[in-house]
């Protein structure tokens, strides 16, 4: 119990850390925090890493994918294939593994919270739900090729 409390609170400061870059505290961002670190641990990036990243949404997730893994549109890492999903490609050249992540059960989620609570507090219950869900239960994960499609600028 202590150990997934501990892990609970460092997802909360990692979450901060997001928040100071997008303005505000939120369930998306909650989202791209778990989205980027599970990147993180299934294609195994470390510090130092050659990494590129695809976001096929535009909306808050991407902000904590940028702060978590350092790719930004600034420094051409991340690159922008608009679809409307919420699917994020990886790519670690170092270690020659990447990986696609879709965010598939948000609506699932959601409906887990009761509505009558506060509106700051049932938007600090959808993070907390969000931060404390198992990974599969809202994550959809495939393997993908090792090498990141041609056409795109990096
Ligand atoms: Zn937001």
């Amino acid at each position: 119990m202590t150990l997934i409390l501990n892990r609970i609170s460092v997802l909360h400061s990692q979450l901060n850390q997001v928040a100071d870059f997008h303005g505000h505290r939120c369930p998306g961002i909650a989202y791209g925090l778990r989205v980027a670190l599970t990147a993180i641990q299934e294609i195994d990036i470390k510090p130092g890493d050659d990494v590129i990243v695809q976001t096929e949404t535009s909306l808050c997730p991407v902000d904590a994918i940028q702060v978590i893994t350092g790719c930004t549109f600034g420094n051409g890492k991340l690159v922008f294939n608009p679809t409307g999903k919420q699917t994020f490609s990886f790519w670690n050249l170092t270690s020659g593994r990447a990986i696609r992540i879709t965010c598939n059960k948000i609506g699932t989620i959601q409906a887990d919270i009761d509505p009558s609570k506060p509106a700051m507090s049932l938007l600090e219950s959808k993070i907390d739900v969000v931060l404390q869900s198992e990974i599969k239960d809202f994550l959809e994960i495939s393997i993908i090729p090792a090498n990141p499609p041609e056409n795109q600028r990096f």
